[in-house]
């Protein structure tokens, strides 16, 4: 079974090819990252533009990479929320669009199934598994107890793991996104400050992060009253301890409360080094497999679309002509 994935949600044009859910045969990818670089991030507007422009020679790269035809294709799988909505309405109705002149199902995917649905590529699922999703908009934990079923077991109260490195990259004048830059200079610095850590209540699983934004921006402001100045690479290796700390010790909790089969990290910041380090430490040896996307598969793609799109088609799920964007869709 060939699933065509198509992916806008945010600032990546992504068109990919599937196989059975877990073989890739095409991954076309156009970023728009040098577009938002002078903004400082995504510019909603600017985005749904890209999208039209590009979304076409996307498709088109797709097929040429698979070198297959539109025949041998079962089924359109698209990203239908959450996101931008503007850019989402793109991705939705080249889908439609589609899927009428072809007559193929359409199918309507979770931006973060999706990101779940990367790490198949790898490895097959076992179930009960423990996602951690790290991302622009999401930081949350997720156990499944079969393909296709999300339970959040804890998530952000404020802001997402990837929207504080961005945040603080912005104040440390480094260029958008902000993420793979703190992320290099940590490795050149050292925790010389002491960040907090929002372990919130002693069972909790949420998260929260707009402390440790503050705490950072205040840190570098009080130093400069005091006329002295921070190295920018210890500040980024402090907030990413921070970050680190918490993200791994709430994975490794979670997934010893709910005895999971396997634990898996998805979206862009799990593309983060120290994170992906920090968590192979914590889990090997645990005798609960840990699995990470490669690097490429961690932010937006339309592959992972696709992935999930596969499973969703399994399960006999069709979506109907007047499938929308939904920027605020719920995950279940
Ligand atoms: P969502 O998936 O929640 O809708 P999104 O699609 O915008 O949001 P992704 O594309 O999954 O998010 O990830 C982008 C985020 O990942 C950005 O905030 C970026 O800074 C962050 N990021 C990417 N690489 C790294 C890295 N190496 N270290 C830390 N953060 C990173
Ligand atoms: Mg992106
Ligand atoms: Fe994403």
């Amino acid at each position: 079974t060939y699933i065509l994935g198509i992916e806008t949600s945010c600032d990546e044009t992504a068109v990919a090819i599937v196989k059975n859910g877990k073989e890739m045969v095409a991954n076309a990818v156009a970023s728009q990252i040098d577009s938002h670089k002078r903004f400082g991030g995504v510019v909603p507007e600017v985005a749904s533009r890209h999208h039209v422009e590009q979304i076409t020679c996307v498709l088109e790269e797709a097929f040429l990479q698979a070198n297959m035809t539109w025949e041998q294709i079962d089924a359109i799988a698209v990203t239908e929320g959450p996101g931008l909505v503007g850019a989402l309405l793109i991705g939705v109705n080249t889908a439609k669009a589609l899927a009428f002149a072809k007559q193929k199902p359409l199918i309507g995917v979770h931006h973060i199934a999706g990101h779940i649905y990367a790490n198949r590529f790898d490895r097959e699922f076992a179930f009960p598994l423990l996602a951690l999703i790290v991302s622009g908009g999401h930081t949350e934990l997720v156990l499944m107890n079969d393909h296709g079923s999300y339970t959040l077991i804890g998530e952000t109260r404020d802001d997402a793991a990837g929207e504080a490195y961005d945040k603080v990259a912005r104040t440390l004048d480094l260029p958008y996104p902000g993420g793979p830059q703190i992320d290099q200079l940590a490795t050149e610095g050292a925790e010389t400050i002491n960040f907090p850590r929002a372990w919130l209540e002693d069972d909790s699983f949420d998260f929260s992060f707009s402390g440790l934004k503050s705490s950072v921006i205040n840190t570098i402001h009080n130093a400069s009253q005091r006329g002295e100045s921070l190295k920018k690479e210890d500040i980024a290796a402090s907030f990413q301890a921070s970050v680190v700390d918490v993200l791994t010790t709430k994975t490794w909790k979670a997934a010893q409360a709910y005895n999971v089969q396997q634990v898996i990290v998805a979206g862009g910041v799990a593309a983060n080094q120290g994170l992906r380090q920090a968590l192979e430490e914590k889990f090997q040896n645990s005798g609960m497999p840990l699995l990470i996307p490669p690097l490429k598969l961690c932010t937006d793609n339309a592959a992972m679309i696709a992935a999930a799109g596969f499973v969703s088609y399994e399960q006999g799920n069709r979506a109907g002509w007047d499938l929308n964007a939904n920027p605020s869709l719920i995950l279940n």
